[in-house]
Parts: structure tokens; C-alpha cells; sequence
């Protein structure tokens, strides 16, 4: 994410190496590189000036601190003016209606449905809401069937009228349907177009009007630059949306809509949503946000998204079977599952601080694991509860019904004892002297 404007932005403050003090002289290139980064980033000159110009200001102003060098003060003073242009603080979303009316707005592509789903998922998951989605995109079919595809996966129920041309009339009825039902949060996935266009914005309108809706939160694709800030623009003109959604951040995206979307439309970004899956949204923290841009990571948002797939039961379970030395092939690849649903591996990988820059050429997909999956599901259940049952003749078999090499069982066959014996070795120092008394 943001990695051509990280880098830029390092070696602008490289610039002030070896220098004692910032001055008025010394501060120059380095501001005017920053400007430059920003601007590359597609961020909007005006923009770039001012917060350079602001940079500049407190960097100036700043009280020498023997113990800090000028590059590491101006990191700071850029950090701080970053999470400020990204609005700031977090702002939660306001889930206080009954039921609460939640409408998503944006053009055709920008994620809607997608994120329709992840925030649904969010609600029931972590804010133990009981959401019902609704299917508001009367022109397109397939938008109506991606959101009950979504709903099933999700386990969220989902109102559809596929006859129905009234998008307003859907939006009421499903309303009044949640009040029947007891859904407490309605959300309202409506239509997009290409390009912004009137019938469009009516529509939307009129279903805002009609359903007084506490949040419209406006979807838009980051990967979009500058256009995104420009349409963002139009549907605030129209609709005064209440919050932004930034989608496809785990894209290849400059920087540009995240960092002033804000700025020029007043409104908070409250989401940020990185890749297809359905938990893969995130709260927009600008802070964190600015952090990473700066390639300090983000262990806070590493360790929550590893919190919300921590499951109390299970981990014990775990504990036991490894205590009692029987970990085994079904308990790895749950474990793989998990940290899996904790987002693609790259993006979590980047988070831990210095890590970013170092793979961002390499390839990780999450194709890493599949291999190792395809073996574990060639084995019977039996061999996966009896590792040690696994010969030679097994390991031929394994190989071919996961399409690897022997040679690739053996290795991942050795690796598995090895976690093991590191398992065990663990036991024994936490149980430690229960073993032998009077040996030492
Ligand atoms: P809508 O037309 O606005 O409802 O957009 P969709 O939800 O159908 O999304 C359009 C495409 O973008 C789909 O292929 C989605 O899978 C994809 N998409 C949505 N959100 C993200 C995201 O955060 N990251 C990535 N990589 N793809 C996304």
C-alpha cells in the first residue's frame, strides 16, 4: 500500500542526515521533495503546498531536542500532519436508530455489494448486531444475486424483490420487515452507474428521503486517484453523506483519495476495506494509516485482527493436544485456517514494522499455504490424527493425490516433527523439574 509515496517520503528526510539543526536552509529540498511525493501520489497541489507549508511551519518552530535528529523530528512532524489531513481521530458509525437505516451509495464498481456484505459481517460479528441486507440495485440481477450469494456465506438474511422497479418501495418494505423481525440494522446496497448520472442521484435521493437513513456511507475506489475525490464531490453535493468507505487499498493505489478525500469533502473515511473477503474491513484509524505510510507498520491493527479470530475454547483445546505431545495434521491446518481469515498474507506481513519494504517485490500470495493444504487433505483422517502412520508407501500416495513431489511431503514431513519436537521442548521447560527429581 502506498509504497512509491513511502519511499519518497524516506528519502526526502534523508536529506536532513548529518544536519544538527533544521534551519530555514537545510529544511528546503526536503519540503520541496515531500510537496513532490505528495503531488506524485496524485494528491492535489493545493493540497501538497498546504500541508507542506504546515510541515515547514512546525519544523521550524519546533524546540531543538539534543536527543532527537532534525530527520527523525521532521518523521514525526509529517506523521502527525498526515493522520491530521486523513481527518484525524476515528469516528465510529452511529448505530443508535431502531432499526438503524444504513445506506451505500457509489458508482458501479467502486465495491458496494462487497462491502455491503463485510460490513453486515462486521455488525453481526463484532457488534453483535442482527443485520438484514437489502437489495436495492433494481437494474442489475446479478448485483441482487452477488448479495445473496453474500448473505448465505455470511449467514445474514437478505431482502430481495427481483420483480420489484420501485427501489424505494424494496428499501420501506425491508424496513418494516426488519421491524418485524428484529433486525436492528438495515443495510441498503443501491444501484451505481459508470459515471455519475442523474437518474442515478434522483434515485438515490429519493431513497434517502424516504427512509432517513442515520448513515450514508459513500463507496469509493481508491484505486481511482483523484476521480475518486471528484466524484466524491458530486454525491456529497447531492446526498451530504455522512462517511466514506475506501475500497481495493490492497491494490496498487498511489495514496491520493485516502489522504484527501477528507479534506475536500469534510467527511470522515470510517471504513477501509482491503481485498475480497468478507473480513477483509477494516475501521479507518488515520493515525495507524499515517504510520504506515511511513513504514513504521501497524502492529496495533496486526494484533486486533489476530484478537478477532482468537478463539477461547479452541485455543485450549490446542494447549492440551500439545501438552499431551499429540498435535496433529487436523489441528495444523485449523490453524492455518486462522490466520488465513486474519487477511492476505502480504498485507499482515506488512504491518509488522520494516517488514513492508523489505517484500514488497517478492511474490506472496496466498497460494503459500495451498500447497501445504493440498497435502493435509490427501491424507485419510486416520493419518492425520496418526502422523506417525505415515511410511513411505502413504507419502507416494499423498504426493499424487496433491499433484506434489514426494520430496515436497518429505520436507513438509520433517518440518511438522520438527514444530513438534519444539512443542515438546517447550512442555518440558514450562513443566519445569516435574520430570526427574534429584537429577540435576
Ligand atoms: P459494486 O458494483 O459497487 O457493487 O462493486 P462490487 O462489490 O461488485 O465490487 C466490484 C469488484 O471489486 C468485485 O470484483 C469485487 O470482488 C472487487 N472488490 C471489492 N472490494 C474490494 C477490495 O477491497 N479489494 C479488492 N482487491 N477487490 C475488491
Amino acid at each position: 500500500m502506498f509504497e512509491n509515496l513511502s519511499e519518497r517520503l524516506e528519502s526526502a528526510f534523508k536529506q536532513l542526515k548529518g544536519e544538527g539543526r533544521i534551519n530555514e536552509i537545510n529544511i528546503a529540498t526536503t519540503v520541496k521533495e515531500i510537496r513532490r511525493a505528495l503531488v506524485d501520489a496524485d494528491v492535489n497541489y493545493k493540497i501538497a503546498k498546504e500541508f507542506t507549508d504546515k510541515v515547514k511551519d512546525k519544523a521550524i518552530g519546533e524546540k531543538v531536542i539534543t536527543s532527537v535528529s532534525p530527520g527523525q523530528l521532521m518523521v514525526k512532524i509529517v506523521k502527525d500532519e498526515l493522520a491530521e489531513l486523513m481527518g484525524g481521530k476515528e469516528h465510529e458509525i452511529d448505530l443508535s436508530g431502531k432499526p438503524t437505516v444504513i445506506l451505500i451509495a457509489g458508482l458501479q464498481g467502486s465495491g458496494k455489494t462487497t462491502f455491503s456484505g463485510k460490513l453486515a459481517n462486521f455488525l453481526n460479528s463484532k457488534k453483535n448486531k442482527k443485520p438484514l441486507l437489502v437489495a436495492a440495485d433494481i437494474y442489475r440481477p446479478a448485483a441482487m444475486e452477488q448479495l445473496r450469494v453474500l448473505a448465505e456465506q455470511i449467514k445474514v438474511p437478505v431482502h430481495i424483490e427481483l420483480e420489484n422497479r420501485d427501489a424505494v418501495a424494496i428499501a420501506q418494505n425491508a424496513i418494516a420487515l426488519a421491524k418485524q423481525n428484529g433486525n436492528n440494522v438495515v443495510i441498503i446496497d443501491t444501484a451505481g452507474r459508470l459515471a455519475i448520472d442523474e437518474a442515478m442521484m434522483t434515485e438515490v435521493a429519493n431513497i434517502k428521503a424516504a427512509v432517513n437513513p442515520s448513515e450514508i456511507l459513500f463507496v469509493v475506489d481508491s484505486m481511482t486517484g483523484q476521480d475518486a475525490v471528484n466524484t466524491a464531490k458530486a454525491f456529497n453535493d447531492r446526498l451530504d453523506f455522512t462517511g466514506v468507505v475506501l475500497t481495493k487499498l490492497d491494490g496498487d493505489t498511489r495514496g491520493g483519495a485516502a489522504l484527501t478525500i477528507k479534506y475536500t469533502v469534510d467527511k470522515p473515511i470510517k471504513f477501509v476495506s482491503m481485498g475480497e473477503k468478507m473480513e477483509a474491513l477494516d475501521i479507518f484509524y488515520p493515525e495507524r494509516m499515517a504510520q504506515r505510510i511511513l513504514g513504521m507498520g501497524d502492529i496495533t491493527t496486526l494484533v486486533e485482527r489476530a484478537q478477532a479470530q482468537f478463539d477461547e475454547a479452541q485455543a485450549k483445546k490446542l494447549e492440551k493436544k500439545i501438552r499431551a505431545n499429540k498435535f496433529d495434521f487436523d489441528d495444523f491446518k485449523e490453524q492455518l485456517q486462522q490466520i488465513k481469515k486474519m487477511g492476505n498474507i502480504k498485507d499482515l506481513l506488512a504491518m509488522i514494522p520494516g517488514v513492508g519494504k523489505a517484500i514488497k517485490d517478492i511474490d506472496i500470495s496466498d497460494d503459500a499455504f495451498k500447497g501445504i493444504e493440498a497435502m493435509i487433505n490427501s491424507m485419510t483422517p486416520y493419518e492425520r490424527a496418526n502422523p506417525d502412520v505415515i511410511d513411505t508407501s502413504r507419502r507416494k500416495r499423498i504426493a499424487k493425490g496433491s499433484g506434489k513431489d514426494v520430496n515436497d511431503v518429505n520436507a513438509f514431513m520433517k518440518q511438522f516433527e520438527q514444530m513438534k519436537q519444539m512443542m515438546g521442548m517447550m512442555n518440558k521447560m514450562k513443566g519445569g523439574g516435574m520430570g526427574m527429581p534429584g537429577m540435576m
